[in-house]
């Protein structure tokens, strides 16, 4: 193998560049070629590609977004599209691809792999809703992010009686708010992986209350519906008086943590390394703080699980 590709697609995370430097950088001290594929799978069927070289990612390790750029493609999606985006990288001599990305960028991996192209894919995304890796590469940071901003709420929160609803991103995954709820001790987290009944939520707020405890704080996982609609619900059952925070796109954005540069650096040279060896349609991730692959395929078969030993603990702590 002479040259490689690298792209991020689908929902930008934080970290996401220091996964392209070190493709870039190990791709070259393998004296491979790195070309970078701008604006993900669009930038792959339209030929939005350059050559990469040490300088081009200097200075990026320590930057939130992606200087690749990332965007949604449904053309990428088609038979057709796949086909176009195949074409551009023979055009360029490119003979394996780094997709960098979550689940939906790992199913447009899986098609180029099906078709015969080698591609690895590095889990990418803030919700750590990958299977195959303990962490994905984003999670970390946004996790800090929400504990940063909690804990603000928590200064002025103090200061007054009143019930905090602090939605966080989270479509399908819990783990943004599981984590943030077990670091910043909130008294409920809803996420969509638990069925929940408002009048248990209600009951703990009460016996908070009746304790004398100034103020709740209550985590609410996008998917589990609107942080607004939870605060309604909670002031129509108890009179309390509530206040919502939607964290919205900061969760995105920031400096990666130390935590997130490394893992990005191992997963993204680790992608070069199954590429070197020949490996095609695998994910790179980590598990127990140890390198490990699996086949795209397999991956995505599988269902993300939230960690059930975590929830019952923030159950147990937030009585
Ligand atoms: P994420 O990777 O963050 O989950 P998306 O779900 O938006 O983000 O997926 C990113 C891109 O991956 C899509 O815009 C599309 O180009 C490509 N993609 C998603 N699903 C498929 C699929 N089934 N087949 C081929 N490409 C896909």
């Amino acid at each position: 193998m002479k040259r490689i590709g690298v792209l991020t697609s689908g929902g930008d995370s934080p970290g996401m560049n220091a996964a392209i430097r070190a493709v870039v950088r190990k791709g070259i001290y393998h004296d491979l070629e790195v070309y970078g594929i701008y604006n993900g799978y669009a930038g792959l069927i339209s030929g939005n590609i350059k050559k990469l070289e040490l300088g081009s990612v200097g200075d990026i390790i320590h930057r939130g977004g992606t200087m690749l750029h990332s965007a949604r493609c449904l053309e990428f999606k088609t038979p057709e599209g796949q086909q176009k985006g195949i074409e551009q990288l023979k055009k360029y001599g490119i003979e394996g691809l780094v997709v960098i990305g979550g689940d939906g960028s790992f199913q447009g991996a899986k098609k180029l792999s099906e078709q015969g192209y080698p591609t690895i894919g590095v889990p990418g995304t803030i919700d750590n809703d990958i299977p195959g890796t303990d962490f994905t590469i984003g999670f970390d940071t946004a996790l800090n992010t929400i504990i940063d901003a909690i804990d603000k709420i928590r200064d002025t929160a103090t200061s007054h009686e009143r019930t905090y609803i602090i939605e966080v991103m989270g479509r399908d995954a819990g783990d943004l708010a599981l984590w943030a709820g077990l670091a910043d001790g909130a008294e409920t987290i809803l996420i969509p992986e638990e069925e929940h009944k408002m009048e248990q939520v209600v009951q703990k707020l009460q016996r908070g209350h009746e304790r004398g405890k100034k103020h709740s704080i209550i985590i609410v996982a996008e998917g589990c519906g609107s942080g607004v609609d939870v605060a309604k619900e909670i002031e129509t059952l108890t009179g309390f008086e509530t206040r919502v925070t939607v964290l919205g796109h900061i969760q995105r954005g920031g400096s990666p943590t130390a935590f997130d540069r490394v893992l990005a650096s191992r997963l993204g040279a680790q992608a070069v390394e199954l590429l070197l060896q020949g490996k095609a349609g695998r994910t790179v991730g980590i598990e127990n703080n140890k390198l490990v692959d699996y086949d795209i395929t397999e991956v995505l078969s599988r269902k993300h699980s939230i960690d059930r030993d975590m929830y019952r603990l923030s159950q147990e702590l937030s009585i």
